[in-house]
């Protein structure tokens, strides 16, 4: 089946396209955008995108693969603008990253649209081969219990604020342009001249050398480079991390940017 799809980059381009009666749901990542560059909405935006999915009677679908299971300081980033979306999609963070799982949660006003009589042929199909794999369920339990046992979500907080604090330090190295943050994920804007934020040309894999670099001083992440943009550094460490670790990796990062730029 093929659903045609409408793609905005705001609230306003949302609520200005013509077809709005025709719109079954709305897609989005809350509070940041992923690997198109570690990107932020504007704070209040995703509570406004809820009135207005409500007001015209379009469900409301959050991609929170990323950003679920304490991610970006709370359980859910949802809840950061106490939005309840209609489902919402999980995974990565579900089994702390150790194994495959991933969830669809929903209301239950859908639930009950899928059940019925068979002859009512209301049934949703559709099924993984390793749906309820018993392995991914073992380790997502196990995970679960962790939240709870070692107070996760507690100890955030203060391990977000020193995180802060040392992205700080590194906004002062000359080729960082930019860096964002939401919770414990950052993205660090590489360019190769600060005043008119340039981008390297992207042949030049800054972000990569970045990465390899900072390899060898103990921290092993990523880059990203969106079509146009600049060069992103991603930092999104295990949420077990101490401070010590975060300064460790800050250390890191700062000698492989200077040692390739
Ligand atoms: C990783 C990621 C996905 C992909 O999830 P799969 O479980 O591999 O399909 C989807 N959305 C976001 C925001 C992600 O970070």
């Amino acid at each position: 089946m093929h659903f045609p799809c409408d793609r905005v980059q705001s609230l306003a381009a949302l609520k200005a396209l013509p077809h709005l009666e025709s719109i079954a749901a709305i897609f989005i990542e809350p509070l940041i955008q992923g690997v198109a560059g570690m990107r932020l909405w504007p704070v209040g935006m995703l509570r406004e995108l809820r009135t207005f999915c409500h007001e015209q009677n379009i469900l409301l679908i959050l991609d929170e693969v990323m950003t679920g299971f304490g991610r970006t300081g709370t359980m859910f980033a949802c809840q950061q603008e106490e939005v309840v979306p209609d489902i919402l999609a999980c995974a990565k963070g579900l089994t702390g990253g150790a194994t495959p799982l991933a969830a669809v949660l929903t209301q239950e006003k859908i639930y009950e649209a899928f059940l019925g009589k068979y002859a009512e042929q209301k049934a949703f199909c559709y099924g993984h081969s390793y749906t309820a794999h018993p392995i991914g369920c073992a380790a997502a339990l196990a995970c679960l219990d962790i939240f709870e046992q070692e107070n996760v979500l507690e100890q955030l907080p203060a391990k977000i604020e020193h995180l802060n604090q040392a992205l700080a330090t590194l906004k002062t190295f000359s080729p960082v342009v930019e860096i964002r943050q939401c919770g414990f994920i950052a993205g660090i804007d590489i360019a190769c001249n600060p005043t008119t934020q340039e981008p390297y040309p992207w042949q030049e894999r800054i972000g990569a050398k970045i990465c390899k670099a900072a390899m060898k001083y103990g921290l092993l992440t990523r880059p990203l480079r969106y079509t146009s943009g600049c060069d992103t550094i991603v930092f999104m460490p295990p949420l077990c991390i101490t401070v010590e670790q975060i300064d460790q990796a800050m250390e890191a990062l700062g000698k492989a940017i200077v040692e390739v730029c």
